[in-house]
């Protein structure tokens, strides 16, 4: 049987080097990052968007700080 698309994300991962505070990931996935008083997003975990939600928000950083990796432990974005 083939595996469900969602919840493959097992792990997300923001670069606070990498993070320059734009907030895009927010504003597409707001119940998965917040931003902290030093203006850098951070994760809350557990997260509350689904694998599409979240794989948008990685999209949207225009820095690519956003790193996700799937159950089986592989990156899959960037
Ligand atoms: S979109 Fe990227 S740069 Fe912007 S707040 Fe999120 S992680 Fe930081």
């Amino acid at each position: 049987m083939e595996e469900p698309k969602k919840n493959r994300i097992a792990k997300i991962i923001v670069d606070r080097e990498g993070c320059i505070g734009a907030a895009s990931c927010v504003a597409v996935a707001g119940r998965t990052y917040y931003m902290d008083d030093e203006n850098k997003a951070v994760v809350i975990e557990p997260w509350g968007d689904d694998d599409e939600m979240v794989l948008l928000s990685a999209q949207a950083c225009p820095t690519l700080a956003i790193r996700l990796i799937d159950v089986d432990g592989n990156q899959i974005y960037p």
